[in-house]
C-alpha cells in the first residue's frame, strides 16, 4: 500500500520515531481505521522509508496536508500513557532528543513490525466434573486430555505442554459444551508465609502501607542484613491484595538470584527483566505486564519504562548503586526516574539501601523523602568492627602487610573465612621501565595497561579491552629493566597461595568468572564451603552473604578516597560498608581491617570511627563548602572526536553559549581520561545554585550541532562519574 495524501482523515496523530530526532511527526489516520490510542505502535512513512513509531498525542486539526499512517501495529498500546509522559519529561530533564529517549524506552523487539502477544492466557475448566463423554476407543489423546482435566479440574494454557494436552482436544470438548474457557486472572496466592517483622520493620511496613495511593518517597535506610527485603515483600503483598502491581528495581539481577527466589517463594510468578532476557521474551513480558497478567516485576535499570496496567508501588533496592545511571545515549538515572514516575502516578516509591546516596540523605533531611530506619539485624547477628592499619612504613608482601597476613592466619586457623577486597583485577596495574620511566599505555586510550599473569601473560586496557603482548625489553630504551607496580586480585591470590598452601582460595572478578552462570556456581560453592579465603573486586559487595566470613581486609582503598572525581569517597565508603556487611552474618562478629597509606584521611577516619552516618556528616560538609551536589546542581558537557582540535573547539562553542547565563562554567579541559578508543575527549563542568537555572541554561544549547559530523557530544545531567 502506498501512503496517500488524505483529504478527509478520521483523525490526526502525533508520532515519535525512535531515532536521534527532537521533533515528532503528524500523520492522518485513514477514515476506515480507528484512531490508535496514545502509546500504540504505528508504521509510518518517513522520507523514503517506513518506520515504527509511537503515538504520543491526538490532534484535532493540522494546517498541512498530511501523509497517512500505514498500519497500526498493536491492538493495545505497548507504551502506557504515563510512560509517554515520562518520555517527555526525560527529554526535558536530560536535554536529550525525544526520539532517542524512546529508543531507550522501547524494548529492543519493539522496533520491528512484530505484534506482541498480549491476549490474556486462557484457562479451561470442566463444566461438570461428573460428565462422562463418549470418546472413541482409539482417540488416545482425547482420553488422556479428559482424564488430566478431570484430575486437575482446570488447566492453564501455559500448563498444556507440560501436561501433554493438545489444544485440539480442548477445542473439541468446548464445542460439545463440556469445558468452558475464560481469561486467566492472576490470583495473589501467598505460597510462603511472611516472617514476623521486628518492631522497626513493622513501623516501616505500616508507614509505607499507610501511603498507598499517595505520592510519597521513602528512604528505607537499613544496615546490611536488617531485613529491608522483608519490608518490600510485606508492602507488596498489600499492594497485590488491592489488585495492583509492583515494580522492584535491582542493580544487577544476574548476580543476585536470591532476591528473585525470595519473591517467587512469596508471590508465585514473578516477571524478571534484564538485558540477558532474549528480546522476544522481553517484548512479550512487557505486553503481559501492560495487560495486568503479571503482577510483580523485578528488573534492572530499563525496567523503569515498563508499562503497567495498575502500578501500586515502586521499590528501588540499593538505591545508591551507580548502575542505575546509564553511561551513554540517554544518561538517565533509573532511581530518579522512579521517583518522578511514582509521584506522577500518586503511588509510593521506596528507596532502600544500607549506604544511601548523599542525594537521598539530603532529600530526607530537607523533607522531600521520609526516612525509615532499620538499625539492627534480626536475631543475633552483629555488625563488624572497623580498623585502619597504617602501612606507610610497613613492607608489603605481594600487596599484603605483615600484620594483615598475621591476622588472616589467625582467622584461617580458627576455621573461619576471610574476605579480601581489592577493587582492581589483573596482577599489576602498571608495567614500568625502571631505566627510562616508560609505562605501557593503550594505543587507543590514555590508560595505563594492566598486566595479567595467568592463565597467560598479557597486558590489557581496562577501558577498551584491547590486549597486548607483554614485552620483556623496554620498547624505548631496550633494557630488560621492567617492573610491575600496583596490586591487583591476581597478585593477592598468588601471595596467599604461597603463604597458605593448604587453604582454598576463591578469586571473584570479571576475569575469573566470565559468565553469570559460572559466577552463580562460584557463589554457591562459596556459601557451602565454610573455610577458605575469598579475594575479589566490588562483585563481592552485592547480594550474597558469607556467614562464616569473620575478617575482611580492604586493600588499596586510598585511591578511591583520594580520587579526582568528587564522588570517589562516597563510592569507596559505600563499597567498604557493603562488603563488610556481607560478613559475620551468623553469631560470630566480624572485623574489617583497612590497609592505608593515608590513615589521617578525614573521610576514612569518620567512616571507621563513626560508621557510615559519620562519614556522611563529614562528606556532606565538604560538598557543601565546595557547592557540589547535593548542594549545587551539576551537568557535564562532553565533546569527543578523532580530531582533538574539532572536539575542543565545539566544546568551547557550547560553553561560550552557557557563559552568557548565570551558570558557573568550568572548562573546556581534557576529560580525566583524555582519549578513549581513539577519540579525544573535552569536557566542561556546569554548576548551578538552583536546578531551574541549570535547565534553563542547558535548554539554550541542547540542539547545537557541531560543524564537523565527526564530533559527537552529550550533556550529562547529574553526572555519576566524571571520568
Ligand atoms: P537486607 O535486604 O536488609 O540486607 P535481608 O532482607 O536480606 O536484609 O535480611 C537478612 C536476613 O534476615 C535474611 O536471611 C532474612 O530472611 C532475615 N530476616 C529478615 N527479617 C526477619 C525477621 N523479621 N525475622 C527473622 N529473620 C528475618
Ligand atoms: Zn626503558
Ligand atoms: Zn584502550
Amino acid at each position: 500500500m502506498q501512503p496517500m495524501e488524505s483529504s478527509q482523515p478520521s483523525g490526526i496523530v502525533r508520532v515519535v520515531v525512535p531515532r536521534r530526532v527532537w521533533d515528532c511527526y503528524d500523520y492522518a489516520v485513514p477514515t476506515n481505521v480507528p484512531i490508535p490510542a496514545v502509546g500504540t505502535r504505528v508504521r509510518v512513512p518517513l522520507g523514503r522509508s517506513r518506520v515504527t513509531g509511537i503515538v504520543v498525542e491526538h490532534l484535532d486539526q493540522s494546517g498541512f496536508k498530511l501523509k497517512e499512517l500505514v498500519k497500526v501495529l498493536d491492538d493495545i498500546p505497548l507504551v502506557s500513557e504515563d510512560v509517554v509522559e515520562l518520555g517527555r519529561w526525560l527529554s526535558d530533564y536530560y536535554h536529550h532528543p525525544l526520539g532517542s529517549v524512546f529508543e531507550t524506552i522501547l524494548p529492543p523487539g519493539a522496533r520491528s513490525e512484530r505484534t506482541a502477544k498480549t491476549r490474556p492466557e486462557q484457562v479451561w475448566a470442566l463444566v461438570d466434573s461428573n460428565a462422562n463423554p463418549k470418546i472413541r476407543a482409539n482417540a488416545h489423546k482425547q482420553r488422556e486430555a479428559w482424564d488430566t482435566l478431570v484430575a486437575h479440574g482446570q488447566v492453564r494454557e501455559s500448563q498444556l505442554k507440560h501436561l501433554g494436552i493438545q489444544l485440539s482436544a480442548l477445542a473439541k470438548f468446548e464445542s460439545k459444551g463440556l469445558v468452558t474457557r475464560r481469561d486467566f486472572e492472576p490470583q495473589f496466592t501467598k505460597s510462603k508465609e511472611s516472617l514476623v517483622p521486628t518492631q522497626e520493620q513493622q513501623t516501616a511496613i505500616e508507614a509505607i502501607s499507610a501511603k498507598l495511593g499517595e505520592a510519597e518517597t521513602f528512604l528505607l535506610d537499613g544496615v546490611t542484613g536488617s531485613g529491608k527485603t522483608e519490608v518490600y515483600l510485606q508492602v507488596i503483598a498489600t499492594v497485590l491484595r488491592q489488585g495492583q502491581q509492583a515494580l522492584v528495581l535491582v542493580p544487577e539481577i544476574a548476580i543476585t538470584p536470591q532476591m528473585t527466589r525470595r519473591f517467587e517463594e512469596r508471590f508465585g510468578k514473578v516477571a524478571v527483566l534484564h538485558s540477558m532476557v532474549p528480546n522476544a521474551r522481553r517484548f512479550d513480558t512487557w505486553a503481559q505486564i501492560s495487560t495486568g497478567q503479571l503482577s510483580v516485576v523485578i528488573g534492572t535499570r530499563s525496567a523503569i519504562f515498563v508499562p503497567f496496567a495498575n502500578l501500586g508501588v515502586i521499590v528501588v533496592d540499593e538505591e545508591h548503586d551507580s548502575s542505575y545511571k546509564q553511561g551513554d545515549s540517554l544518561r538517565y538515572s533509573a532511581r530518579d526516574t522512579a521517583v518522578f514516575r511514582a509521584n506522577r502516578l500518586s503511588i509510593p516509591c521506596v528507596l532502600g539501601s544500607a549506604t544511601p546516596s548523599l542525594e537521598s540523605i539530603n532529600n530526607a533531611r530537607n523533607g522531600r523523602y521520609r526516612r525509615l530506619r532499620l538499625s539492627h539485624r534480626p536475631g543475633m547477628a552483629e555488625l563488624p568492627t572497623f580498623h585502619v592499619q597504617d602501612i606507610r612504613n610497613t613492607p608489603s608482601i605481594g600487596g599484603l602487610s605483615e600484620p594483615s597476613l598475621h591476622r588472616i592466619r589467625e582467622h584461617v586457623e580458627r576455621d573461619e573465612q576471610v574476605l579480601i577486597l581489592i577493587n582492581r583485577r589483573g596482577y599489576a596495574t602498571q608495567y614500568f621501565c625502571q631505566s627510562c620511566g616508560w609505562v605501557a599505555m593503550c594505543a587507543n586510550c590514555d590508560v595505563k595497561l594492566t598486566w595479567h599473569s595467568f592463565p597467560d601473560s598479557f597486558l590489557s586496557c581496562h577501558m577498551c579491552g584491547q590486549r597486548y603482548q607483554a614485552v620483556q625489553e623496554c620498547p624505548d630504551c631496550g633494557k630488560a629493566d621492567i617492573v610491575k607496580l600496583g596490586v591487583g586480585t591476581q597478585q593477592i591470590e598468588q601471595t596467599l597461595a604461597g603463604k597458605f598452601p593448604d587453604v582454598k582460595l576463591f578469586r571473584i572478578d570479571r576475569d575469573s568468572v566470565s559468565t553469570n552462570r559460572r559466577l552463580e556456581t562460584q557463589f554457591r560453592q562459596l556459601q557451602e564451603t565454610h573455610d577458605g579465603i575469598l579475594i575479589g573486586t566490588q562483585m563481592l559487595a552485592k547480594g550474597h552473604h558469607f556467614p562464616n566470613v569473620t575478617l575482611v581486609v580492604v586493600i588499596a582503598a586510598d585511591n578511591g578516597f583520594l580520587a579526582t572525581d568528587f564522588r570517589g569517597p562516597e563510592r569507596t565508603a559505600q563499597l567498604i560498608v557493603q562488603v563488610a556487611g556481607r560478613a559475620g552474618r551468623a553469631s560470630k562478629r566480624g572485623e574489617v581491617w583497612i590497609q592505608s597509606f593515608d590513615p589521617d584521611n578525614p573521610d576514612l577516619n569518620a567512616l571507621v570511627e563513626t560508621g557510615y552516618d559519620g562519614f556522611v556528616e563529614t562528606e556532606l560538609k565538604i560538598r557543601k563548602d565546595a557547592r557540589l551536589p547535593p548542594f549545587g546542581y551539576m551537568a557535564v558537557v562532553l565533546a569527543e572526536g578523532k580530531d582533538a582540535g574539532n572536539a575542543e573547539s565545539f566544546c568551547n562553542e557550547v560553553l561560550a553559549e552557557l557563559r552568557k547565563t548565570e551558570l558557573t562554567v568550568l572548562g573546556p579541559a581534557s576529560a580525566p581520561i583524555q582519549r578513549v578508543e581513539s577519540q579525544f575527549r573535552f569536557q566542561g563542568v556546569i554548576i548551578a545554585t538552583h536546578r531551574s537555572e541549570l535547565h534553563a541554561g542547558l535548554k539554550t544549547v541542547e540542539r547545537m550541532r557541531p560543524r564537523s559530523s565527526l564530533v559527537r557530544w552529550s550533556i550529562d545531567v547529574d553526572p555519576a562519574d566524571l571520568s
